[in-house]
């Protein structure tokens, strides 16, 4: 299986039994196809509860991460610290990246 998709989770996810239960239902779900809802749970968890581990904003090749950075009011509903988490444990889909970039 080369190329997996599943980076391996940070530390503190291991010792959080909410993280470890959520991941196993990401994987779980993605071998089923794809659920974006078991994700979207795992970011929201991430960064209710391990706020001091959310990444910090990518700083080359995200095309999401400027437009919030250029946002007056910041990240009201923590949608940017939720795709910030997220890449904790999904290798970023090339969505996410400019193509045009270097
Ligand atoms: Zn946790
Ligand atoms: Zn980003």
């Amino acid at each position: 299986m080369p190329d997996s998709p599943w980076p391996v989770p940070p530390p503190f996810m291991w010792s959080c039994p909410v993280c470890s239960g959520l991941l196993v239902g990401v994987i779980r779900a993605a071998q089923d196809g794809g659920c974006v809802d078991q994700q979207d749970r795992l970011c929201r968890h991430i960064v209710g509860a391990h706020p001091d581990d959310v990444p910090a904003p990518h700083t080359s090749g995200c095309a999401i991460c400027p437009v919030y950075a250029g946002r007056d009011d910041g990240d009201p509903g923590g949608a940017w610290a939720q795709h910030r988490a997220r890449g904790l444990f999904m290798v970023a889909p090339s969505s996410w990246w400019d193509d045009s970039a270097p």
